[in-house]
């Protein structure tokens, strides 16, 4: 993560990441995990090319086209200046999403507090069994975390959960959707099968086939 340049790139236009709106993407540098299966090791592993400055020039030309803004990574909560960027964001008028792994509960709790995230998707990697196998970190309870300030707040929310089939199984997949009713989340969890057509964190060249069948894609808890 390059101090100063915060942001690896943007995708100027979505509607595919925001419910209901249109949107772009701030992709935000680093991440506080190393998920085998990550999709996207240039951000989690490389440098910020983007300034605050850059991104807001970017912007200011799309005030009254787009809805919202994406907050994604990488991690984008790691980021010092997440809260004042999504303070000016938010002035602009645009709505903003948080795709965030969890990790960091004090940063969202004062997101939530301010009223500055209007929908957010949390990664759920994992049990706390397999959390270090799966993201090779030991963030369970600040993750559990967020999800109870979630819980407890109004803003709408999305958990979801890639599947690879060497790191979790059925059994795995059935006791986390069990674990998440318990906690009271009614929501949609949604489940995602790795793919493996792109480059990952790490090696999964030897992937096998899984031996159960995702028969949908959503799990409705
Ligand atoms: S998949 Fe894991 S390593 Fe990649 S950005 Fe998300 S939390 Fe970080």
């Amino acid at each position: 993560m390059e101090k100063g340049r915060p942001v690896f790139s943007i995708s100027p236009f979505t509607l595919l990441d925001f419910p209901d709106r249109m949107a772009c993407i701030l992709w935000f540098a680093g991440c506080n995990m190393r998920c085998t299966y990550c999709y996207n090791p240039e951000i989690v592993l490389g440098k910020g090319k983007l300034s605050w400055d850059d991104v807001r020039e970017f912007l200011l030309t799309r005030i009254g086209m787009l809805d919202g803004v994406v907050f994604s990574g990488g991690e984008c909560t790691i980021h010092p200046q997440i809260i004042p960027f999504a303070r000016e964001v938010k002035r602009m008028g645009f709505e903003v999403k948080i795709d965030t792994n969890g990790s960091r509960p004090d940063v969202l709790e004062t997101l939530i507090q301010e009223n500055l995230v209007d929908f957010a998707a949390l990664d759920f990697k994992g049990m706390p069994g397999n959390y270090w196998k799966i993201t090779r970190s030991h963030l369970f309870k600040p993750f559990e975390k967020s999800l109870k300030i979630l819980l407890g707040s109004s803003v709408r929310f999305e958990v979801r959960t890639t599947v690879h089939p060497d790191l979790l199984n059925y059994q795995e997949l059935d006791e986390m959707e069990k674990w998440l009713r318990e906690k009271g989340f009614s929501g949609t969890f949604y489940l995602q099968l790795f793919r493996g057509d792109k480059e990952t964190l790490g090696d999964l060249t030897q992937t096998r086939k899984p031996d159960f069948v995702l028969e949908q894609s959503v799990w409705r808890t």
